[in-house]
């Protein structure tokens, strides 16, 4: 039988392959999660909230003064809009973040107890959470194993050929007919850090990327001349990219 050279991988993973994806990233992280800092699910819906298209380094330095105020939708409806934009002013889309924020607390209150509610349906009535974001707070509070597709993810499922799609929607239906169940709950979060800190949009780390022999991506980042010109002459080499298990939440 003729063997595929590993670096000529085409076509769909087949089941052994994307499990033997998870537990190379199992191994890496065995335990990831998100990178926003939050203390309660109010905090986390308020944090996954004011994440889109911006990074979560900036939430986290904006929630940082805004959630010893305003821990829960009463506290914060209690500020008034004005105080909530001065806390937000440093993210884009402050003025729609600061409107959404007001309006969901107030739902919260009046059809929720004043409680994040648990499923998705319910948290896509809520300003501001469409079905990316509903399913990132019920993967994080719940053991759903629902995979959010951000834009980490939409890239990585893509240029590997892990779970391929047009749409954010056809790549999370891909995932979810793919990902094996005892590693649902993790996928995501495995994913977005791939995607943040080894497969980057521009410039993909290929050279130090642990799954490049799984990868389809056609296009992959050649290792630096300099850096297998040093590995040539004995120097020690880069470490494979790991850069994303040093990146822990607090
Ligand atoms: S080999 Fe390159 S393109 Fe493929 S997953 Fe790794 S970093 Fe991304």
């Amino acid at each position: 039988m003729k063997v595929r050279p590993r670096s000529e991988r085409a076509g769909r993973w087949s089941a052994r392959e994307v499990g033997t994806l998870f537990r190379r990233l199992a191994r890496e992280n065995p335990a990831p999660t998100t990178e926003l800092h939050y203390a309660s699910p109010f905090e986390l819906l308020v944090a996954v909230l004011l994440s889109a298209q911006t990074t979560d380094q900036a939430v986290n330095r904006a929630t940082a003064t805004l959630f010893p105020v305003a821990q829960d939708p009463e506290a914060l409806l209690a500020l008034g809009p004005e105080a909530l934009a001065g806390h937000l002013r440093g993210l884009g889309l402050f003025r729609t973040k600061t409107r959404h924020l007001m309006a969901t607390s107030r739902l919260l209150l009046e059809r929720f107890g004043g409680a994040v509610p648990q499923s998705r349906a319910a948290l896509m009535q809520l300003p501001g959470i469409g079905r990316k974001s509903a399913n990132v707070i019920l993967n994080t509070l719940t053991a759903a194993g629902t995979i959010a597709v951000d834009t980490h993810v939409f890239r990585v499922a893509n240029r590997t050929g892990l779970a391929p799609g047009t749409t954010p929607r056809a790549v999370e239906t891909r995932l979810d007919e793919c990902v094996p169940d005892r590693y649902r709950s993790r996928a995501h979060h495995w994913l977005v850090l791939h995607g943040r800190y080894v497969c980057q949009a521009r410039k993909p780390r290929c050279p130090e990327c642990r799954i490049r022999d799984l990868c389809r991506f056609q296009d992959k980042t050649p290792p630096d001349p300099r850096e297998a010109s040093r590995r040539g002459s004995g120097a020690t080499g880069r470490q494979p990219a790991r850069a994303w298990s040093r990146h822990r939440p607090r």
